[in-house]
């Protein structure tokens, strides 16, 4: 199975999918306040980075395509957010709706 198919069936990676369909995910790259609909690598393929939690990110369309070839080493890997899904997911009974990508930076949104 390729990295890729196994990074797919992961719960977190299916789950910021679903997030990103609805529209919930901000773009990760800095200055950016578009939303992410897309899975975006730090270091890109044609440098080499794999297709794993800790290369993988959210960007939307447009700063994907511009980041091209380049490393984008201010890009924080989805896994260094391990509270994010606690807060969108865990504990509370009240599914967090996190609707602008300032409420997500500003982590007002969170379990009661
Ligand atoms: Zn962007």
């Amino acid at each position: 199975m390729s990295a890729r198919r196994r990074v797919r069936a992961k719960f977190w990676y299916r789950a910021y999918r679903s997030r990103m369909n609805e529209g919930y995910e901000p773009c990760r790259n800095r200055g950016c306040s578009r939303l992410a609909r897309t899975f975006g690598r730090i270091v890109p393929a044609a440098r080499g980075g794999k297709y794993v939690s800790s290369n993988l990110t959210l960007l939307c369309r447009k700063c994907n395509t511009a980041q091209d070839d380049q490393i984008w080493a201010w890009l924080q890997p989805l896994t260094a957010e391990p509270d994010f899904l606690e807060i969108a997911y865990g504990g509370s009974s009240a599914y967090c709706q996190i609707d602008t990508p300032q409420r997500l930076r500003d982590r007002h949104c969170g379990p009661a």
